[in-house]
């Protein structure tokens, strides 16, 4: 089946009547849905009716025959599929997960299975695709991983079933059925926001963006891949000022290049993380992945790694308001300069901005410094406090790296149901005790585990 196809009518009388109907339930939710201020929902529909509008009048003229019989021939293929997953049932399919030990594994029932194992999105993305990363890593070295990742907008909405319940263990309660989610890019709002330097070595925001109507890394087509390069360089080089910069494409850097720049911690790593591959976010890898960064190397975008776009804020030391006010400064205009192009970005208000791993739904935030704690790394509360300030750690080279001497990255644990604001906030305030307790264990003074930050009621 078409994996591009979203919302054109040329589809629709290809699709049966259960995708339709998901469809235009889909698109019903989408349309009553509220949006953030700035949000262009007409645009969006416009957008995707006139793109494809516009990409079937191309068809007919080069000869829809040809394409009409691709599309039969995937259709026969998926049909071909389904049938024989009808000739075992679903918990001869259930997949063994007694090892297991991520969110996905945690909620999955042979009940939910068996209910959904059938379904897809209207790109064709099916639960076993959804989770087949979580059923391949039983367990992360360092984090407790999602175990599932979302293929296309839709996801969300067809598995809701499985995915609610991992967001709401992942999220600290935030239950998409019943809540909203809230966006504050105002950084003027950040407290105490200049971190002691003697500890803090650098500090860093990052959020990720994915663009509505194409789908996401687990699942796009060599096309929707390339389409988001396009669209997101093709905007970006509307930046200006501080922004101002350019597009390094992976396919046209020097092997040193790039290593220069995963050493340096601006670029993402290669694709040797399992979490990545057995996702299929590393399908022909390096193919339409890049770096656009401003001249300082202050922010940055990544293109085409786990999401569609990450954007990043980064600099050296402690100054992390400083580092906010650029992140929320430059999303904005990103934001504006990709509408301006007739895109925008998927959101909707129950699960925030989406992405491909429900651990960055909502705000996609993740605030970061690399801290250097040696004598509280000794310390077997360590762990609890951080659970307490909802704070993650890692090591200095990314998720899969473990922590070279006692220098860790230092961040959020949650990015849904609360603002970018409120998160970056505590962050400040977290580290900020962290350093506090290690400067105590340096006097040698007691330390004491803080209470636990509230689950949401
Ligand atoms: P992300 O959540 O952005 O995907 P990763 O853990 O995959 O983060 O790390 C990506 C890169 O960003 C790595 O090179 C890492 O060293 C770098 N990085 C993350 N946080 C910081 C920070 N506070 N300062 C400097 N580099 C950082
Ligand atoms: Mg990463």
């Amino acid at each position: 089946m078409s994996r591009s196809c979203c919302i054109s009518l040329y589809h629709l009388s290809f699709i049966n009547s259960e995708r339709a109907f998901v469809l235009l339930c889909f698109l019903n939710h989408r349309l009553s849905s509220p949006r953030p201020p700035g949000y262009n929902m007409a645009s969006t529909f416009a957008r995707v009716f006139s793109s494809r509008a516009r990409r079937v009048g191309i068809l007919s003229l080069v000869g829809a025959g040809s394409l009409a019989t691709g599309f039969f021939f995937n259709r026969d293929y998926v049909g071909a599929a389904s049938q024989q997953r009808k000739l075992y049932p679903p918990s001869a399919e259930y997949p063994d997960l007694r090892k297991h030990n991520n969110c996905m594994a945690s909620q999955l029932t042979p009940a939910i299975y068996a209910r959904l194992c059938d379904k897809a999105t209207p790109n064709g993305f099916t639960l076993d695709q959804a989770i087949q990363t979580g059923v391949d890593n039983p367990g992360h070295p360092f984090i407790k991983t999602v175990g599932m990742v979302a293929g296309d907008e839709e996801s969300y909405e067809v598995f809701a079933e499985i995915f609610d319940p991992v967001i709401k263990e992942r999220h600290n309660g935030y239950d998409p059925q019943t809540m909203t989610h809230p966006t504050d890019l105002d950084a003027s709002k950040i407290r105490s926001g200049q971190f002691d330097e003697r500890y803090v070595l650098s500090s860093r925001v990052r959020t990720g963006r994915s663009i509505r109507g194409l789908s996401l890394p687990p699942a796009c087509t060599r096309a929707e891949r390339r389409e988001v390069e396009r669209v997101v360089v093709d905007a970006l080089n509307g930046l200006q000022g501080d922004l101002k910069g350019r597009y390094y494409s992976l396919t046209q850097m020097t092997e040193q290049e790039q290593q220069q720049l995963i050493d340096d911690h601006f670029l993402f790593d290669k694709p040797v993380s399992p979490l990545l591959t057995c996702a299929g976010m590393a399908r022909d890898w390096p193919d339409a992945r890049g770096i656009w960064h401003n001249d300082q190397k202050t922010f940055l975008i990544w293109i085409n790694e786990e999401d569609h776009t990450r954007v990043i804020s980064m600099e050296k030391g402690g100054n992390m308001k400083r580092v906010f006010e650029r992140f929320c400064k430059g999303l904005q205009e990103v934001e504006r300069l990709i509408q301006e192009k007739g895109w925008e970005f998927m959101w909707n208000e129950r699960l925030g901005y989406i992405l491909t791993c429900p651990s960055n739904l909502g705000t996609g935030l993740r605030a970061g410094v690399h801290v250097k704690l040696p004598r509280l790394s000794k310390d077997a509360r360590l762990q609890k406090i951080l659970n307490n300030l909802r704070l993650q750690k890692r090591g200095t080279g990314g998720v899969d790296t473990a922590a070279v001497g006692s220098t860790f990255d230092i961040s959020n644990l949650d990015r849904l149901g609360k603002s970018e604001v409120e998160l970056v906030q505590i962050v400040v305030d977290g580290v900020n005790y962290l350093i506090d307790c290690e400067k105590r264990l340096e006097k040698g003074q007691d330390i004491r585990i803080p209470p636990p930050i509230s689950q949401f009621k």
